[in-house]
Order: structure tokens, then sequence, then C-alpha cells
């Protein structure tokens, strides 16, 4: 031990070691995610199948030619413009992040800090947590009962609210409800002044697209990411999509050389060859009707319709219906302690076969 702490003389609190802390990091829990081991992952909306195995092959050899005493580009701009030809999009306008995790922490400091970060009720975890972090004012609008999108209540907030950062998920987490794109538009169009994010992380399971709305206003972001329908989620590689003048002032806060060599080379590969993509997506919206179709007539359960690769289950007992399919080797995602969601499990869709033991495991609560 090299210091020894000072006893206080006037009876003050001692310092701990967290003292220097910001109170805002303090008060937030750890991020609330234990992972189980269980064979029948359906926990955390992964795509069920790895990258393929040749396309795989293929990033080894890339990340075997390049040289790891080197520095990788600064802003991965081999990477941005792939994304860019692929998503018909200017390069300028593509920021490249490990995760799209990432870019929700950036654009809360972009717009948030000392702003609003203004969302819906239940929404993705990670948007409230940075808001909690950096010290944002959070508001948070109930969505409507059946998880469409509050646009009046939105519209109000906007109004009634300093600017700051909205978010708007679609399809939406955790619910899986897809909006009308007249009613994103009027929560988009109202939002004037503000930075607006569509984080469409789900949106080769719903068909919806809303780059055409980003492009519109030079306010508003698309996010997406590889951890979904790609099946790169080990990779970390999320993106933005927008104006070249918001992506600049966003770029400053993304350290140099964010991601790595080897991330580049895998992303680039899957970028060649992203036909895999669409057939993988294909399957899960069938999978998801099939899944949705055989727990239509639970006695006691009821599937709610989902345009993502993931649904909710509302159970009488959340806890016990988490609990037997845990015994049965099947780990899905409480999510009854949000609001409006009592009852609720999360399930992601799996291959085949996982989905008919998800069926027949379900088929026995009562
Ligand atoms: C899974 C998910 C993401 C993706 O996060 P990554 O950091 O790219 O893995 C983003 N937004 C939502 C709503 C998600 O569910």
């Amino acid at each position: 031990m090299t210091s020894t702490p000072l006893l206080s003389q006037t009876g003050t609190t001692q310092p701990t070691p967290t003292s220097g802390v910001r109170a805002a990091v303090r008060n937030v829990p750890a991020y609330p995610f234990t992972p189980i081991d269980a064979p029948i992952k359906l926990d955390q909306n992964e795509s069920a199948y790895d990258f393929p195995a040749d396309l795989k092959a293929q990033a080894v050899e890339r990340m075997m030619a390049r040289p790891w005493n080197r520095y990788p580009d600064l802003h991965a701009d081999t990477l941005q413009a792939a994304i860019a030809a692929y998503e018909d999009w200017d390069a300028a306008g593509v920021v490249v992040t490990p995760g799209s995790n990432v870019l929700i922490k950036l654009l809360t400091e972009l717009a948030g800090i000392g702003q609003t970060v203004l969302t819906v009720s239940p929404t993705f975890s990670v948007y409230t947590l940075e808001a909690q972090l950096l010290g944002a004012t959070l508001v948070q609008v109930p969505l409507n009962p059946d998880f469409s999108l509050p646009v009046e209540g939105l519209k109000a907030a906007l109004k009634a609210n300093p600017p700051g950062v909205l978010y708007v998920t679609q399809p939406h987490a955790p619910t899986g409800y897809a909006d009308a794109e007249a009613d994103v538009r009027a929560v988009v169009d109202a939002a004037e002044g503000w930075v607006v994010v569509i984080d469409e992380a789900y949106h080769q399971y719903s068909g919806t697209d809303y780059r055409g709305l980003v492009q519109e206003g030079g306010n508003r972001l698309s996010l997406r990411t590889f951890s979904k329908a790609w099946g790169l989620a080990g990779a970390r590689l999320g993106y933005a999509l927008a104006s070249p003048q918001l992506t600049t002032q966003l770029q400053k806060l993304v350290s140099a050389f964010n991601v790595n060599a080897l991330t580049q080379a895998a992303l680039e590969v899957a970028l060649e060859n992203p036909e895999y993509v669409k057939h993988r997506a294909a399957e899960v919206v069938q999978e998801r009707g099939r899944m949705l179709a055989a727990l239509a007539n639970h006695p006691t359960c009821t599937p709610i319709p989902s345009q993502a690769n993931f649904f909710l289950l509302r159970t009488p007992d959340a806890d016990a219906a988490y609990h037997h399919l845990l015994e049965r080797g099947i780990v899905v995602r409480r999510q009854d302690r949000l609001p409006g969601l009592q009852g609720c499990l999360r399930v992601a869709v799996g291959t085949p076969a996982e989905n008919d033991a998800l069926i027949a495991a379900v088929g026995e609560l009562r």
C-alpha cells in the first residue's frame, strides 16, 4: 500500500474511490444485462446464423494480408465509401463506429448534453442510459396503447422543450411495431431545430426505409447496424447516414482510429457479398409469421405482431414463463417491468428448429 487515507479532523465525509466521479454516472445502475448460457439463445435479437463460412475465410485472409503494426484508416475511409456505395449515399455523409450504440452516445454528446433527449416510452434502453450518463434532460412520451407513435404527444413535447435530440426507432424496439410512414413524417417534420435520429436497426425485417425522409431535411440521420440482419454483432459496426453538414459535426466526436483494421477487413468482405442478407431476412419474416400463427390461439399467452426479428409475448406470469422456457433450454428477454409491457417477454426469431422448440415450450404454459 502506498498511501494511508488521512483521518478527517473535522468529521466531514472521507473521500472514497468514487468521490471524483460525476453524480450522473454514480446514479446510473450498471448496464442491466446478465449473459445466460442456454442452448437456444433468443434474448439479444441477433441473427441465428453466423457470418457465412466462406466469407469468414475471405475476411481472415484479408486480415492476414494487412499490417497489424500500422494504424488503420483514421476514419475507416474505405469502409465508409463501401457503405456509401451500398446505401446509394454521399460518402461524406457516412459515419462509422464500433456498433451503433457508440453513435447513440456520440449523438447524445452532439445534441443532448445540457439540452433535451426526447423519445417514447417504452424505448431502447441505450437512449435513456446515455441521456442519464451525460446529463441531458430526458423526456419520454408514452406510446399509444397499440404501440404506435404518440404523434400529437411528441409534437407537443417538441414544442414544450428546448431542442436537443429526438430518437424514433423504426421498426420500434422493444415492440417491433412499424408505424405508418405518414406518422413518422408528421413527427420528424415537427422537429425543426432538433437533431432527429431514425434508428433503423431492424429495417431489413420490416421493409421500411427512411433514407428518403432523412435526405429531405439536413437535421436528420438514419442509424444502421451490422449487428442484426448481417449476422455480425461480434464484429461491432454501426453507421449513420446524414447530410455532410451534420456528419461533419458528428465526426468531430468520433475518436481517431475507432474502427480497427481487422473489423474494417471483415466488413469490406461483407459489403462485397451482401446477397446473403436478403435471403436470411426473408427466412426470418417467414418464421416470424409461422411463430405468431402457431401461438395465436394459446389459452393464456398473446404474441404481439411485429415487423422486426423479435416479438413480444404477453404472458400471465412473466417470471414463471421465463423460468419454464429456461428449463427447456431457451433464453428470452424479460420486458415485463417496462411501462405498458406487463407480463411481456421478448423472443427473437431463431432457426426453424429453435422456433419449433419455443413454440412447444410456450404451448406447455398455462
Ligand atoms: C440492436 C440495436 C441496435 C444495434 O446496436 P449495435 O451497437 O450496432 O450492436 C441499435 N438500435 C436498436 C434499437 C437496437 O435494438
